[in-house]
Protein backbone atom coordinates (compact mmCIF):
# COMPACT_ATOMS: atom_id res chain seq x y z
CA UNK A 1 0.00 0.00 0.00
CA UNK A 2 1.43 3.60 -0.95
CA UNK A 3 0.57 6.14 1.25
CA UNK A 4 1.41 9.95 0.17
CA UNK A 5 4.14 12.18 1.82
CA UNK A 6 1.71 14.81 4.08
CA UNK A 7 4.18 16.77 5.70
CA UNK A 8 8.30 16.98 6.23
CA UNK A 9 9.07 15.55 9.45
CA UNK A 10 11.91 17.21 11.83
CA UNK A 11 13.05 13.40 12.24
CA UNK A 12 12.37 10.22 11.02
CA UNK A 13 14.23 7.45 13.50
CA UNK A 14 14.33 4.25 12.01
CA UNK A 15 13.49 1.26 14.45
CA UNK A 16 11.87 0.58 17.59
CA UNK A 17 14.27 -0.83 20.00
CA UNK A 18 16.48 0.60 22.91
CA UNK A 19 18.00 2.93 20.66
CA UNK A 20 15.05 4.38 18.81
CA UNK A 21 12.68 4.66 22.09
CA UNK A 22 15.54 6.45 23.59
CA UNK A 23 15.94 8.92 21.02
CA UNK A 24 12.43 9.44 20.27
CA UNK A 25 11.57 10.09 24.37
CA UNK A 26 14.06 12.71 24.14
CA UNK A 27 13.44 14.11 21.08
CA UNK A 28 9.84 14.70 22.65
CA UNK A 29 11.05 15.93 26.13
CA UNK A 30 13.39 18.41 23.77
CA UNK A 31 10.55 19.53 21.71
CA UNK A 32 11.95 18.55 18.62
CA UNK A 33 9.15 17.30 15.69
CA UNK A 34 7.00 16.34 13.99
CA UNK A 35 8.69 13.45 14.32
CA UNK A 36 8.10 9.45 13.67
CA UNK A 37 9.50 6.05 14.53
CA UNK A 38 9.21 3.51 11.83
CA UNK A 39 9.80 -0.51 12.33
CA UNK A 40 9.61 -3.41 10.38
CA UNK A 41 8.40 -5.47 12.76
CA UNK A 42 4.81 -6.04 13.81
CA UNK A 43 5.63 -4.69 17.51
CA UNK A 44 8.64 -2.48 19.28
CA UNK A 45 11.14 -4.14 21.02
CA UNK A 46 13.20 -5.04 18.14
CA UNK A 47 15.98 -7.38 20.37
CA UNK A 48 13.31 -8.38 22.89
CA UNK A 49 10.62 -8.24 20.27
CA UNK A 50 12.49 -10.78 18.25
CA UNK A 51 14.37 -12.95 20.41
CA UNK A 52 11.95 -15.17 22.02
CA UNK A 53 13.59 -18.92 22.66
CA UNK A 54 13.38 -20.34 25.95
CA UNK A 55 15.72 -19.02 28.30
CA UNK A 56 16.38 -15.90 26.44
CA UNK A 57 17.40 -13.42 28.91
CA UNK A 58 19.64 -10.34 29.51
CA UNK A 59 23.49 -10.65 30.35
CA UNK A 60 24.22 -7.32 32.21
CA UNK A 61 21.84 -6.84 35.23
CA UNK A 62 18.39 -4.86 34.65
CA UNK A 63 18.99 -2.40 36.82
CA UNK A 64 22.00 -0.93 34.34
CA UNK A 65 20.37 -2.63 31.76
CA UNK A 66 17.44 -0.08 31.18
CA UNK A 67 17.08 3.45 30.66
CA UNK A 68 18.46 6.15 33.27
CA UNK A 69 15.27 8.36 32.54
CA UNK A 70 13.26 5.38 32.50
CA UNK A 71 13.84 3.85 35.93
CA UNK A 72 11.87 0.75 36.65
CA UNK A 73 11.94 -0.53 40.23
CA UNK A 74 10.42 -3.64 40.30
CA UNK A 75 12.66 -5.92 38.35
CA UNK A 76 11.97 -9.82 38.76
CA UNK A 77 15.54 -11.09 39.06
CA UNK A 78 19.09 -9.71 38.79
CA UNK A 79 19.22 -10.67 34.97
CA UNK A 80 15.52 -10.04 33.71
CA UNK A 81 13.86 -12.61 31.22
CA UNK A 82 13.10 -11.64 27.90
CA UNK A 83 9.10 -11.19 27.86
CA UNK A 84 9.54 -8.82 31.18
CA UNK A 85 11.89 -6.64 29.07
CA UNK A 86 9.82 -6.31 26.28
CA UNK A 87 7.01 -5.39 28.51
CA UNK A 88 9.54 -3.05 29.93
CA UNK A 89 10.06 -1.37 26.68
CA UNK A 90 6.43 -1.56 25.62
CA UNK A 91 5.28 0.86 29.11
CA UNK A 92 8.17 2.97 28.39
CA UNK A 93 6.79 3.64 25.27
CA UNK A 94 3.28 4.23 26.00
CA UNK A 95 3.81 6.38 29.00
CA UNK A 96 6.13 8.66 27.46
CA UNK A 97 3.32 8.86 23.94
CA UNK A 98 5.14 7.16 21.72
CA UNK A 99 2.57 4.75 20.33
CA UNK A 100 0.70 6.95 18.37
CA UNK A 101 4.17 8.19 16.80
CA UNK A 102 5.23 4.60 15.82
CA UNK A 103 4.73 3.06 12.44
CA UNK A 104 4.79 -0.33 12.79
CA UNK A 105 4.96 -2.68 9.69
CA UNK A 106 7.14 -0.04 7.92
CA UNK A 107 10.42 -1.15 6.19
CA UNK A 108 13.35 1.31 5.12
CA UNK A 109 14.85 0.89 2.38
CA UNK A 110 17.15 3.94 1.44
CA UNK A 111 17.11 7.74 1.63
CA UNK A 112 18.55 9.81 -0.84
CA UNK A 113 19.36 13.45 0.09
CA UNK A 114 18.24 16.47 -1.47
CA UNK A 115 20.71 19.29 -1.28
CA UNK A 116 18.32 22.00 -3.13
CA UNK A 117 15.63 21.39 -0.33
CA UNK A 118 17.95 19.92 2.53
CA UNK A 119 16.05 17.02 3.15
CA UNK A 120 15.90 13.59 3.15
CA UNK A 121 13.42 11.48 0.54
CA UNK A 122 13.17 8.12 2.15
CA UNK A 123 11.77 5.22 0.55
CA UNK A 124 9.68 2.75 2.73
CA UNK A 125 7.41 -0.26 1.47
CA UNK A 126 4.79 1.82 2.85
CA UNK A 127 5.79 5.00 0.53
CA UNK A 128 7.66 7.85 0.68
CA UNK A 129 8.58 10.01 3.20
CA UNK A 130 10.57 13.59 3.47
CA UNK A 131 12.26 14.59 6.88
CA UNK A 132 14.45 17.04 7.74
CA UNK A 133 16.85 14.52 9.78
CA UNK A 134 17.17 10.46 10.14
CA UNK A 135 18.42 8.58 13.24
CA UNK A 136 19.05 4.82 12.71
CA UNK A 137 17.99 2.81 15.35
CA UNK A 138 18.00 -0.37 12.99
CA UNK A 139 20.80 -2.21 15.61
CA UNK A 140 23.34 -4.66 14.24
CA UNK A 141 22.30 -7.76 15.92
CA UNK A 142 18.95 -9.19 13.71
CA UNK A 143 20.16 -10.64 10.62
CA UNK A 144 20.75 -13.99 11.72
CA UNK A 145 23.63 -15.24 10.71
CA UNK A 146 23.55 -19.12 8.95
CA UNK A 147 26.73 -21.27 8.97
CA UNK A 148 28.03 -22.33 5.77
CA UNK A 149 27.21 -26.14 5.97
CA UNK A 150 26.43 -28.46 2.79
CA UNK A 151 22.81 -29.46 2.91
CA UNK A 152 20.97 -27.09 4.95
CA UNK A 153 18.03 -27.62 3.11
CA UNK A 154 18.02 -31.42 3.15
CA UNK A 155 16.79 -31.52 6.85
CA UNK A 156 13.58 -33.20 6.98
CA UNK A 157 12.95 -31.89 10.12
CA UNK A 158 11.87 -28.55 12.19
CA UNK A 159 14.98 -26.12 11.68
CA UNK A 160 14.99 -22.52 12.81
CA UNK A 161 17.17 -19.64 15.08
CA UNK A 162 17.27 -19.17 17.90
CA UNK A 163 16.48 -15.17 16.72
CA UNK A 164 13.41 -16.62 14.71
CA UNK A 165 11.90 -19.54 17.49
CA UNK A 166 8.93 -21.40 15.96
CA UNK A 167 7.14 -21.88 18.65
CA UNK A 168 4.61 -24.52 17.30
CA UNK A 169 7.30 -26.93 17.21
CA UNK A 170 6.78 -29.16 20.78
CA UNK A 171 10.39 -29.84 21.39
CA UNK A 172 9.15 -32.64 24.00
CA UNK A 173 10.99 -35.67 24.16
CA UNK A 174 12.60 -35.14 20.78
CA UNK A 175 15.96 -35.31 19.32
CA UNK A 176 17.43 -31.93 18.98
CA UNK A 177 20.73 -30.61 17.94
CA UNK A 178 21.75 -26.96 18.47
CA UNK A 179 24.57 -25.79 16.63
CA UNK A 180 26.53 -22.70 17.94
CA UNK A 181 28.00 -22.08 21.69
CA UNK A 182 27.49 -18.00 21.85
CA UNK A 183 25.79 -16.23 24.66
CA UNK A 184 21.99 -17.50 23.09
CA UNK A 185 23.07 -20.88 23.15
CA UNK A 186 24.43 -21.06 26.54
CA UNK A 187 21.09 -19.65 27.99
CA UNK A 188 18.85 -21.77 25.32
CA UNK A 189 20.94 -25.19 25.56
CA UNK A 190 19.98 -25.91 29.65
CA UNK A 191 16.40 -25.01 28.84
CA UNK A 192 15.83 -27.39 26.14
CA UNK A 193 17.99 -30.01 28.17
CA UNK A 194 15.03 -30.05 30.12
CA UNK A 195 12.26 -31.48 27.73
CA UNK A 196 14.21 -32.98 25.17
CA UNK A 197 14.79 -36.55 24.62
CA UNK A 198 18.20 -36.14 23.89
CA UNK A 199 20.01 -32.99 23.25
CA UNK A 200 23.22 -32.80 20.74
CA UNK A 201 25.66 -29.40 21.43
CA UNK A 202 28.04 -28.84 18.14
CA UNK A 203 30.47 -27.01 19.66
CA UNK A 204 33.21 -25.46 16.82
CA UNK A 205 34.95 -23.32 20.00
CA UNK A 206 34.49 -23.19 23.64
CA UNK A 207 33.69 -19.65 25.66
CA UNK A 208 34.98 -18.44 28.26
CA UNK A 209 32.10 -18.46 31.27
CA UNK A 210 32.04 -16.64 34.00
CA UNK A 211 29.38 -17.21 37.16
CA UNK A 212 26.15 -15.31 36.56
CA UNK A 213 24.93 -15.64 40.05
CA UNK A 214 21.32 -14.79 39.02
CA UNK A 215 18.87 -14.81 41.74
CA UNK A 216 15.08 -12.98 41.90
CA UNK A 217 15.35 -9.60 43.92
CA UNK A 218 13.64 -9.58 47.24
CA UNK A 219 10.12 -7.94 47.78
CA UNK A 220 12.09 -5.39 50.00
CA UNK A 221 15.05 -4.24 47.83
CA UNK A 222 11.90 -3.39 45.28
CA UNK A 223 10.19 -1.98 47.90
CA UNK A 224 13.05 0.10 49.02
CA UNK A 225 13.72 1.02 45.08
CA UNK A 226 10.22 2.37 44.44
CA UNK A 227 10.40 4.48 47.65
CA UNK A 228 13.99 5.82 47.46
CA UNK A 229 14.77 6.44 43.96
CA UNK A 230 17.91 7.57 45.12
CA UNK A 231 18.84 3.71 46.67
CA UNK A 232 18.02 2.63 42.82
CA UNK A 233 20.34 5.05 41.38
CA UNK A 234 23.14 3.91 43.70
CA UNK A 235 22.52 0.70 42.52
CA UNK A 236 22.75 0.95 39.30
CA UNK A 237 26.01 3.32 39.34
CA UNK A 238 27.43 0.23 41.56
CA UNK A 239 26.62 -2.13 38.71
CA UNK A 240 27.66 0.51 36.15
CA UNK A 241 31.52 0.43 38.13
CA UNK A 242 31.40 -3.29 38.41
CA UNK A 243 31.45 -4.07 34.67
CA UNK A 244 33.04 -0.80 34.21
CA UNK A 245 36.30 -2.15 35.75
CA UNK A 246 35.99 -4.97 33.04
CA UNK A 247 37.25 -2.90 30.48
CA UNK A 248 40.59 -2.94 32.17
CA UNK A 249 40.63 -6.68 33.16
CA UNK A 250 41.39 -8.01 29.54
CA UNK A 251 38.20 -7.35 28.02
CA UNK A 252 39.26 -4.88 25.96
CA UNK A 253 42.98 -5.73 25.86
CA UNK A 254 45.55 -8.30 27.27
CA UNK A 255 46.29 -6.40 31.09
CA UNK A 256 48.12 -7.68 33.85
CA UNK A 257 44.51 -8.84 35.29
CA UNK A 258 43.64 -11.07 32.19
CA UNK A 259 45.27 -13.88 33.76
CA UNK A 260 43.76 -13.21 36.70
CA UNK A 261 40.34 -13.39 35.00
CA UNK A 262 41.23 -16.87 33.20
CA UNK A 263 42.07 -18.45 36.37
CA UNK A 264 38.28 -17.00 37.75
CA UNK A 265 36.52 -18.86 35.00
CA UNK A 266 38.88 -22.26 34.92
CA UNK A 267 37.67 -22.47 38.49
CA UNK A 268 34.44 -21.53 37.95
CA UNK A 269 34.53 -24.82 34.93
CA UNK A 270 36.96 -26.96 37.24
CA UNK A 271 34.18 -26.68 40.23
CA UNK A 272 31.22 -27.40 37.80
CA UNK A 273 32.35 -30.47 35.42
CA UNK A 274 34.64 -33.11 36.87
CA UNK A 275 34.83 -35.21 33.66
CA UNK A 276 38.51 -34.29 32.55
CA UNK A 277 37.93 -35.29 29.28
CA UNK A 278 34.75 -33.13 29.19
CA UNK A 279 36.46 -30.22 30.82
CA UNK A 280 39.59 -30.31 28.26
CA UNK A 281 36.32 -29.83 25.46
CA UNK A 282 35.50 -26.99 27.25
CA UNK A 283 38.37 -25.03 27.78
CA UNK A 284 39.48 -22.14 25.68
CA UNK A 285 42.76 -21.95 23.80
CA UNK A 286 42.77 -17.80 23.27
CA UNK A 287 42.81 -14.98 25.39
CA UNK A 288 40.00 -14.38 27.56
CA UNK A 289 37.69 -11.52 26.05
CA UNK A 290 39.09 -12.70 22.46
CA UNK A 291 35.22 -13.90 21.98
CA UNK A 292 32.12 -12.26 24.05
CA UNK A 293 32.92 -13.61 27.50
CA UNK A 294 29.62 -15.32 28.81
CA UNK A 295 28.33 -15.78 32.13
CA UNK A 296 25.76 -18.57 33.18
CA UNK A 297 25.44 -20.81 36.30
CA UNK A 298 23.77 -23.51 34.77
CA UNK A 299 25.24 -24.38 31.13
CA UNK A 300 28.33 -26.51 32.57
CA UNK A 301 26.42 -28.80 34.97
CA UNK A 302 23.73 -29.05 32.08
CA UNK A 303 26.28 -31.06 29.96
CA UNK A 304 26.79 -33.61 32.39
CA UNK A 305 23.59 -34.59 31.95
CA UNK A 306 22.51 -38.29 30.54
CA UNK A 307 20.63 -36.89 27.70
CA UNK A 308 23.30 -34.29 27.12
CA UNK A 309 26.05 -34.73 24.17
CA UNK A 310 29.26 -32.58 23.60
CA UNK A 311 29.67 -32.83 20.11
CA UNK A 312 33.34 -30.96 19.44
CA UNK A 313 34.38 -32.56 15.48
CA UNK A 314 33.19 -29.88 12.88
CA UNK A 315 30.12 -30.59 10.99
CA UNK A 316 30.99 -31.89 7.63
CA UNK A 317 27.23 -31.74 6.37
CA UNK A 318 23.36 -31.57 7.26
CA UNK A 319 21.18 -34.42 5.95
CA UNK A 320 17.63 -35.82 5.63
CA UNK A 321 17.70 -37.07 8.96
CA UNK A 322 20.64 -35.22 11.04
CA UNK A 323 24.63 -34.34 11.06
CA UNK A 324 26.90 -35.81 9.50
CA UNK A 325 30.29 -34.76 11.32
CA UNK A 326 33.55 -34.57 9.63
CA UNK A 327 34.79 -38.31 11.37
CA UNK A 328 32.02 -39.38 9.88
CA UNK A 329 30.13 -39.75 12.68
CA UNK A 330 26.02 -39.58 12.47
CA UNK A 331 23.84 -37.85 14.76
CA UNK A 332 19.94 -38.37 13.58
CA UNK A 333 17.73 -35.47 14.90
CA UNK A 334 14.33 -34.68 15.14
CA UNK A 335 14.91 -30.74 15.51
CA UNK A 336 17.87 -28.41 14.73
CA UNK A 337 18.44 -25.23 16.18
CA UNK A 338 20.41 -22.39 14.76
CA UNK A 339 22.48 -20.76 17.71
CA UNK A 340 25.06 -19.19 15.47
CA UNK A 341 24.59 -15.61 16.03
CA UNK A 342 23.76 -12.76 13.94
CA UNK A 343 25.19 -11.46 10.42
CA UNK A 344 26.53 -7.45 12.10
CA UNK A 345 28.00 -6.14 9.11
CA UNK A 346 24.59 -6.85 6.78
CA UNK A 347 22.41 -4.18 8.21
CA UNK A 348 24.66 -1.35 7.14
CA UNK A 349 25.72 -3.13 3.83
CA UNK A 350 22.54 -3.79 2.77
CA UNK A 351 21.43 0.35 3.42
CA UNK A 352 20.87 2.33 0.33
CA UNK A 353 22.26 5.76 1.38
CA UNK A 354 22.82 8.07 -1.48
CA UNK A 355 24.02 11.37 0.35
CA UNK A 356 25.31 14.22 -0.66
CA UNK A 357 26.77 14.92 -4.45
CA UNK A 358 25.50 10.95 -5.05
CA UNK A 359 27.66 9.44 -2.71
CA UNK A 360 26.36 6.23 -1.00
CA UNK A 361 27.34 4.35 1.87
CA UNK A 362 28.65 1.59 0.66
CA UNK A 363 30.84 3.60 -1.38
CA UNK A 364 32.13 5.39 1.16
CA UNK A 365 32.38 2.48 3.35
CA UNK A 366 34.21 0.08 0.68
CA UNK A 367 37.14 -0.07 2.87
CA UNK A 368 35.33 -1.40 6.14
CA UNK A 369 32.86 1.19 8.07
CA UNK A 370 33.81 3.65 10.24
CA UNK A 371 31.63 6.76 11.08
CA UNK A 372 32.95 9.62 13.90
CA UNK A 373 32.20 8.55 17.00
CA UNK A 374 29.92 5.58 15.85
CA UNK A 375 27.64 8.58 14.76
CA UNK A 376 27.78 10.48 11.67
CA UNK A 377 29.15 10.31 8.67
CA UNK A 378 31.27 12.43 6.00
CA UNK A 379 28.71 13.31 2.84
CA UNK A 380 25.80 12.11 4.82
CA UNK A 381 24.49 15.19 6.32
CA UNK A 382 21.62 15.16 9.07
CA UNK A 383 21.93 11.52 9.03
CA UNK A 384 22.68 9.78 12.31
CA UNK A 385 23.64 6.58 13.47
CA UNK A 386 22.74 4.75 17.34
CA UNK A 387 24.87 1.93 18.03
CA UNK A 388 26.57 2.46 14.66
CA UNK A 389 30.43 1.02 14.09
CA UNK A 390 32.87 0.86 17.25
CA UNK A 391 30.19 1.94 19.43
CA UNK A 392 29.17 -2.07 20.32
CA UNK A 393 30.94 -3.36 23.99
CA UNK A 394 31.93 -6.56 25.55
CA UNK A 395 32.24 -5.33 28.79
CA UNK A 396 29.16 -3.25 29.79
CA UNK A 397 25.41 -2.01 28.91
CA UNK A 398 25.11 -0.55 25.54
CA UNK A 399 22.30 1.28 26.79
CA UNK A 400 24.87 3.26 28.21
CA UNK A 401 26.36 3.88 24.69
CA UNK A 402 23.04 4.61 23.05
CA UNK A 403 22.14 7.30 25.98
CA UNK A 404 25.46 8.73 25.37
CA UNK A 405 24.83 9.15 21.65
CA UNK A 406 20.82 10.00 22.16
CA UNK A 407 22.94 13.09 23.77
CA UNK A 408 25.42 13.42 20.93
CA UNK A 409 22.55 13.22 18.10
CA UNK A 410 20.14 15.94 20.00
CA UNK A 411 22.79 18.47 19.84
CA UNK A 412 23.42 18.29 16.24
CA UNK A 413 19.56 18.67 15.68
CA UNK A 414 19.80 21.36 18.34
CA UNK A 415 21.40 23.11 15.51
CA UNK A 416 19.09 22.59 13.10
CA UNK A 417 16.14 24.56 14.97
CA UNK A 418 18.18 27.47 14.61
CA UNK A 419 18.27 28.32 10.58
CA UNK A 420 20.86 25.60 9.85
CA UNK A 421 19.60 23.46 6.93
CA UNK A 422 22.23 21.15 7.99
CA UNK A 423 25.07 19.43 9.84
CA UNK A 424 28.08 17.07 8.32
CA UNK A 425 30.61 16.18 10.16
CA UNK A 426 34.37 17.23 8.67
CA UNK A 427 36.33 14.47 6.45
CA UNK A 428 39.25 15.56 9.13
CA UNK A 429 37.05 14.77 12.20
CA UNK A 430 35.75 11.44 10.83
CA UNK A 431 39.68 10.64 9.66
CA UNK A 432 41.10 11.62 13.14
CA UNK A 433 38.83 9.75 15.24
CA UNK A 434 38.91 6.69 12.73
CA UNK A 435 42.77 7.26 13.24
CA UNK A 436 42.32 6.94 17.32
CA UNK A 437 40.66 3.61 16.68
CA UNK A 438 42.52 2.01 14.53
CA UNK A 439 45.43 2.71 16.65
CA UNK A 440 43.86 1.47 19.88
CA UNK A 441 42.77 -1.05 18.40
CA UNK A 442 46.12 -2.66 16.97
CA UNK A 443 46.62 -3.83 20.65
CA UNK A 444 43.09 -4.92 21.37
CA UNK A 445 42.33 -8.21 22.97
CA UNK A 446 40.42 -8.65 19.84
CA UNK A 447 43.62 -8.44 17.20
CA UNK A 448 45.80 -10.18 19.81
CA UNK A 449 43.50 -12.56 21.59
CA UNK A 450 44.46 -15.40 19.32
CA UNK A 451 40.87 -16.06 18.20
CA UNK A 452 38.24 -14.70 15.33
CA UNK A 453 35.12 -13.57 16.53
CA UNK A 454 32.16 -11.99 14.78
CA UNK A 455 33.58 -8.69 16.11
CA UNK A 456 35.88 -9.14 12.89
CA UNK A 457 34.95 -8.10 9.33
CA UNK A 458 36.24 -9.81 6.16
CA UNK A 459 39.37 -7.98 6.34
CA UNK A 460 40.03 -8.94 9.83
CA UNK A 461 38.93 -5.16 11.62
CA UNK A 462 37.14 -4.90 14.09
CA UNK A 463 34.41 -2.26 13.47
CA UNK A 464 32.16 -3.41 15.56
CA UNK A 465 33.21 -2.36 19.02
CA UNK A 466 34.30 0.42 20.96
CA UNK A 467 37.55 -0.53 22.33
CA UNK A 468 37.78 1.50 25.54
CA UNK A 469 35.60 2.05 29.08
CA UNK A 470 32.55 3.74 28.54
CA UNK A 471 33.28 7.18 30.11
CA UNK A 472 36.55 7.13 27.72
CA UNK A 473 33.19 7.08 25.18
CA UNK A 474 31.12 9.42 27.16
CA UNK A 475 34.28 12.06 26.92
CA UNK A 476 34.23 11.75 23.53
CA UNK A 477 31.09 11.83 22.31
CA UNK A 478 28.41 12.98 24.65
CA UNK A 479 28.35 16.18 23.32
CA UNK A 480 28.95 17.03 20.32
CA UNK A 481 31.91 19.21 19.17
CA UNK A 482 30.55 21.81 16.43
CA UNK A 483 33.79 22.76 15.57
CA UNK A 484 34.21 19.22 14.22
CA UNK A 485 30.84 19.50 11.79
CA UNK A 486 30.01 21.94 9.35
CA UNK A 487 26.89 23.77 9.27
CA UNK A 488 25.40 24.98 6.08
C1 LIG B 1 19.53 -12.39 22.76
C2 LIG B 1 20.25 -11.09 22.98
C3 LIG B 1 20.57 -10.69 24.27
C4 LIG B 1 21.22 -9.48 24.48
N1 LIG B 1 21.54 -9.12 25.76
C5 LIG B 1 22.19 -7.95 25.97
C6 LIG B 1 22.56 -7.56 27.31
O1 LIG B 1 22.29 -8.24 28.27
N2 LIG B 1 23.24 -6.41 27.46
C7 LIG B 1 23.58 -5.62 26.40
O2 LIG B 1 24.20 -4.57 26.61
N3 LIG B 1 23.23 -5.96 25.14
C8 LIG B 1 22.56 -7.10 24.90
N4 LIG B 1 22.23 -7.46 23.62
C9 LIG B 1 22.51 -6.54 22.49
C10 LIG B 1 21.20 -5.84 22.11
O3 LIG B 1 21.01 -5.96 20.75
C11 LIG B 1 21.22 -4.39 22.53
O4 LIG B 1 21.36 -4.36 23.94
C12 LIG B 1 19.98 -3.57 22.21
O5 LIG B 1 18.80 -4.32 22.31
C13 LIG B 1 20.10 -2.90 20.86
O6 LIG B 1 19.01 -2.05 20.68
P1 LIG B 1 18.78 -1.32 19.29
O7 LIG B 1 17.52 -0.58 19.43
O8 LIG B 1 20.00 -0.56 18.93
O9 LIG B 1 18.68 -2.48 18.23
P2 LIG B 1 17.54 -3.58 18.09
O10 LIG B 1 17.03 -4.00 19.40
O11 LIG B 1 18.10 -4.62 17.19
O12 LIG B 1 16.37 -2.80 17.36
C14 LIG B 1 16.48 -2.40 16.03
C15 LIG B 1 15.10 -2.28 15.44
O13 LIG B 1 15.18 -1.73 14.13
C16 LIG B 1 14.30 -2.41 13.29
N5 LIG B 1 14.79 -2.30 11.92
C17 LIG B 1 15.95 -2.78 11.42
N6 LIG B 1 16.05 -2.50 10.11
C18 LIG B 1 14.94 -1.81 9.79
C19 LIG B 1 14.47 -1.24 8.58
N7 LIG B 1 15.18 -1.33 7.45
N8 LIG B 1 13.28 -0.60 8.59
C20 LIG B 1 12.55 -0.50 9.73
N9 LIG B 1 12.95 -1.03 10.90
C21 LIG B 1 14.14 -1.67 10.94
C22 LIG B 1 14.34 -3.84 13.80
O14 LIG B 1 13.19 -4.56 13.42
C23 LIG B 1 14.40 -3.61 15.31
O15 LIG B 1 13.13 -3.54 15.89
C24 LIG B 1 21.58 -8.66 23.38
C25 LIG B 1 21.29 -9.09 22.09
C26 LIG B 1 20.63 -10.29 21.88
C27 LIG B 1 20.34 -10.71 20.46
Amino acid sequence: MTEPASEILAVLIVGAGFSGLAMAIRCRQAGIGPLQVIEKADGIGGTWHDNTYPGAACDIPSHLYSLSFAPKADWSRMYAPQPEILAYLRETAERNGLMPLIRLGTTFRGATWDETRGLWQVETDRGPILTRAIVSGMGGLHHPAYPDIPGRDAFAGAAFHTAAWDHSVDLTGKRVGVIGTGASAIQVVPELAKVAAQLTLFQRTPPWIMPKHDHAIPEGAKARYRRLPLARRLERARLFWLHEVRAFLGFTKVSKLTGQAEALARRHLAKAVTDKDLRAKLTPDYRLGCKRVLISDDYYPTLQRPNVTLETDGIARITETGLTTEAGRSHDLDVIVYATGFDVTATFARMHLVGRDGLRLTQAWSNGMGAYQGITVAGFPNYFMLLGPNSGLGHNSVVSMIEIQVQHVLDCLQTLRTGNRAIEVRPEAQARFLDRIRSRMADSIWQAGGCRSWYLDASGRNTTLWPDSVMAYRRSARRARLSDYRLG
